[in-house]
């Protein structure tokens, strides 16, 4: 592993690069750097967002150019504006000590004159969208005649995007001479050809699936019937009370539909789509970068650049009609250092891609239950428990405990608790309660359990269920809290399994034969200082379910319907705060498909945009 300095960086990047924290380089920089660092080349290099592609380009440009001259000398061309006004960022921090370094962003949407101008004014390097870059030369207002490095950076969204001839227009005002730097994180014939085209015996360089992202990234597929994918999706969001996700759609109608109905069984959702305005896409895109919004619904080009690093889930509402598109979407989650989840919901006429994307992404898909009613209900209780737990005392309602004390002098603790829970349990029961299985089988595409082991994902009713008090905020995932129980029960690695991290909890299984064993241990034991506390779940994680399902009829409670609600755009969505997730679910959770089946709140005033007790704004984390 070499230094940024052994890659050969002049003082003023290194300096950048101290204050900006990177301590060495990553895989694709330490390929790529010395390469255009030391040879006039071009070069095509496989790697997808998240790996520190910017900077693998961004310090040989940097270092290459002449910033005393006030040339354009450097053209990167990138998808969206999101994207090229982050390059742009990157670049100039990466440059804040090359003096008299311009770097301009020429993107739609905002005013071309004042771009003009700032290209006018001397800019060594340009960061454009393929589209408005095209009218800026038609108008003469940029000169790239003189470029020497062109970098197209994800040239497979470009491609994607339908920018082929606009690139091809591009290129064609560009000296021949120039180095061409592709990136891409597929490189599909397309990219391929545009490649052969333009460039001159590339240099190759690969970081491959062993990246940061896709590493970080665990894959689920749910088997559904096409006809309850929506109620399949607000399960998912239930069972994860913490849930920060991208939801892909295929069109921009379906978009709209889903984040509209999400919105309306009152779920903190927004949509983005190219039939937004600009100033509609910002908005949501920054309620969404707040966490004020919780799940995103998207189509592929709008999501393309969304740069957020704690996105838990990408819910593949349907899958892409390109399949290589997968890697993009799933690539939003497991970004810094974090590990996320991409969950795909197919039906079974589509559960055959599922092994076409493992083939591209070399990675398993699990497949899992879309939860029942009853797992969601103990989700979402000790997801508040633990809130509860959790939650500091606000000393202000000390001036009311006497008449609280009065109201409750004949109430036991076990009764108070126990009738806390219930205000939001036995909604939330009610509303699940009566819900239907909504996994199908698999037919004859029968498959093993992928990671976990092996283990089937049919019944195994001869295993036992446990919560246990730690999750992700503990620094657990799957992975380490399989690990961490093997090592203190000292069981096989087979031998704990359906393990499900929550954020302030997880469930695991075991063999019913080590449950004793199981408890006994968790009796006194510490984490961390913390004592950790396991008991036997009653969701049972992977078992037969259906038994305890009643019969599959929604409970038809009413409740008006909320149209006024009904956006969809996420504009209004400052009106909804956060929500905790518990009452969020509350809202939600109906398994219907009419929205005037969903239950709702008899005393609901969610409406009102007033703070409430049990919807209040919340920031994430
Ligand atoms: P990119 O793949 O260019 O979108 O980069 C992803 C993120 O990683 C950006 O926020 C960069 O600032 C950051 N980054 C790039 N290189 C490094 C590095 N060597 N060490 C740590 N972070 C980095």
């Amino acid at each position: 592993m070499s230094t940024f300095q052994e890659l050969g960086l002049n003082n003023d990047l290194l300096q950048a690069i101290t204050d900006l924290g990177f301590t060495k380089p990553s895989e694709v920089q330490e390929k790529a750097i010395p390469i255009l660092l030391n040879d006039e080349t071009d070069l095509v290099a496989l790697a997808q967002t998240g790996t520190g592609k910017t900077a693998a380009f961004g310090f040989p440009m940097l270092q290459k150019i002449d910033i005393d001259s006030r040339t354009t000398q450097g053209l990167i061309l990138s998808p969206t504006r999101e994207l090229c006004l982050q390059i742009t960022n990157e670049m100039k921090q990466y440059g804040k000590y090359c003096k008299g370094l311009n770097v301009v962003a020429i993107y739609g949407g905002s005013s071309i004159t004042d771009q003009a101008r700032e290209v006018k004014r001397g800019a060594q390097i340009i960061v454009a969208t393929p589209g408005r870059m095209k009218d800026m030369i038609s108008r003469r207002l940029v000169d790239i005649s003189k470029i020497q490095y062109s970098v197209l950076d994800e040239a497979d969204e470009m491609l994607n995007m339908g920018f082929k001839e606009d690139i091809t227009d591009i290129l064609s005002h560009t000296p021949e001479d120039k180095n061409t730097w592709l990136f891409s994180a597929t490189m599909p014939r397309e990219v391929a050809t545009i490649a052969k085209k333009f460039m001159h015996s590339p240099q190759e360089i690969t970081v491959g699936n062993k990246n940061e992202s896709t590493n970080n990234v665990s894959h689920e597929y749910y088997l559904v019937n096409s006809r309850d994918r929506y109620q399949a999706l607000k399960r998912l969001a239930d069972a994860n009370p913490d849930i920060f996700s991208v939801i892909f759609c295929r069109t921009k109608r379906d978009t709209q539909k889903v984040a509209e109905n999400l919105i309306e069984d009152g779920y903190s959702a927004g949509a983005l789509h190219g039939d937004l305005s600009q100033n509609q896409r910002d908005l949501v895109m920054k309620s969404f970068r707040n966490q004020q919004i919780q799940m995103l619904v998207a189509t592929d080009v709008a999501a393309r650049g969304i740069d957020v690093d704690d996105i838990t889930h990408v819910i593949n509402y349907q899958l892409p009609d390109e399949i290589e598109t997968y890697t993009h979407r799933s690539g939003r989650t497991g970004r810094a250092g974090k590990t996320g989840i991409s969950m795909v919901i197919v039906s079974k006429s589509e559960v055959r891609k599922i092994k076409s994307i493992e083939r591209i992404i070399k990675q398993q898909f699990e497949k899992k239950d879309i939860p029942d009613g009853m797992e969601i209900c103990e989700v979402q209780l000790m997801s508040l428990a633990n809130k509860i737990h959790n939650t500091e005392i606000n000393h202000e309602i000390d001036k009311y405990l006497t008449s609280i004390n009065t109201l409750f002098e004949d109430s036991t603790k076990d009764e108070l608790i126990k009738k806390f829970f219930s205000v939001e349990f036995t909604r939330f029961y009610n509303y699940y309660n009566k819900s239907k299985n909504l996994n199908i089988a698999e037919g004859s595409f029968d498959r093993d359990g992928g990671r976990e082991g092996g283990r089937g994902f049919g019944s195994k009713n001869d295993s036992t269920r446990y919560f246990i008090n730690v999750g992700a905020k503990d620094g657990f995932d799957w992975m380490k809290l399989k690990d961490f129980l093997k090592d203190v029960l000292q069981l096989g690695r087979d031998d704990v399994f359906k393990v499900e991290v929550k954020d302030s909890f997880s469930f695991f299984n075991t063999e019913n034969e080590v449950k004793e064993k199981v408890l006994a241990f968790f009796t006194d034991y510490k984490h961390e200082g913390r004592f950790v506390n396991v008991e036997v779940s009653e969701n049972r994680g992977g078992g037969k379910r259906n038994d305890r399902r009643g019969g599959g009829k929604r409970d038809g409670r009413g409740g008006g319907r909320r149209d006024d609600r009904k956006n969809g755009s996420g504009n209004r969505n400052d009106r909804r705060g956060g929500g905790d997730s518990y009452s969020k679910s509350r809202r939600s959770g109906s398994d219907s498909n009419s929205s005037s089946d969903r239950p709702r709140r008899s005393d609901s005033n969610s409406n009102s945009g007033k703070p409430s007790f049990d919807r209040p704004r919340r920031s994430r984390r």
